[in-house]
């Protein structure tokens, strides 16, 4: 097998919109002592592709979903992948990076589709623990049922700590906002490494300024994973892609305008052009 298959990008695809604050998106925000301000929160799945096949990380949500929760949704991966020349067919697997409302609202586009998770974030969703409103409010019972139909099917994947998706497709568990939460890290074919963090990181300041989101599992868990994921922007042409922030369209490289008003994808795989600020996130100054 080649070290990296040919010809691999990875893309980041925005999907969904909202305007929210900062004081409810950084845990306990009144402790920086700055004025509350709008802020905008995107909603990405990711895309790798290569010669050897196409892997989804993660689905968006459903656009009924959406609706609910108010948000502004523009496509889902079956009605975005062929504007990218991907049939829903070429999707041999699915990452889960955690099982969250806007990560697993389609996976029942793709009924044939190997899917991966970690062993605790599915061991988590499934117990009793779940349905406390604190957790359920962050999950659809019905999202978390086809992960189980999946798991009868033979179709779900399991795993502890680290799993190869494919050659140059590493998962890494992190926990942190969620029992299980994982990211991939994603050699492309320029010999950069793509890490896709969902949400172990929503917004680059979470890991630059050192602060929390809102919205977790374990505290400690979460600080680790910032520290994980500062370590990694530290190698060389080692790229972060945050899960929810709109600097990711600007960070990286506008690949295409996709028809449904609002949505974009933007490569995230090419190492010469926008540079993300990696210089920034020494880790020495994560621990005031
Ligand atoms: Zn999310």
């Amino acid at each position: 097998m080649n070290a990296v298959s040919p010809a691999r990008e990875v893309l980041a695809v925005k999907y969904g919109h909202r305007v929210t604050t900062r004081a409810e998106s950084y845990l306990n925000f009144h402790l920086y002592g700055e004025p509350d301000a709008d802020l905008d929160i995107d909603y990405y799945f990711w895309v790798i592709r290569d010669g050897g096949g196409v892997v989804l990380v993660d689905t968006g949500f459903a656009p009924e979903a959406g609706d609910r929760r108010r948000r502004a949704h523009y496509a889902t991966p079956a009605q975005a992948l062929p504007e990218l020349g991907i049939a829903s067919d070429d999707v041999a697997a699915i990452v889960i990076t955690h099982a969250h409302w806007d990560h697993t609202g389609n996976v029942r586009q793709f009924p044939r589709a190997q899917l991966v998770m970690t062993d605790a974030e599915y061991a988590f969703w499934t117990s009793s623990l779940a349905a406390r409103a604190q957790f359920a409010a962050h999950c659809e019972p019905e999202e978390i049922a086809l992960l189980r139909q999946a798991r009868a099917e033979g179709r779900l994947t399991l795993f502890t700590g680290q799993h190869t998706v494919a050659q140059g497709i590493e998962l890494t568990e992190v926990g942190g906002h969620t029992p299980g939460q994982l990211i991939a890290s994603v050699t492309t074919q320029d010999g950069g490494t793509v890490v896709l963090a969902s949400d172990a990181l929503h917004f680059y300041e979470e890991v630059e300024r050192d602060r929390p989101f809102a919205v977790l599992a374990d505290l400690p868990g979460m600080y680790r994973a910032y520290d994980t994921l500062a370590q990694l922007a530290t190698q060389p042409r080692t790229h972060l892609v945050a899960g929810h922030d709109p600097l990711v369209r600007s960070r990286f490289t506008r690949y295409a305008s996709l028809p449904a008003a609002g949505a974009e994808a933007s490569r995230v795989s090419v190492t010469d052009l926008t540079s993300p600020r990696a210089s920034s996130l020494a880790p020495s100054v994560r621990h005031p």
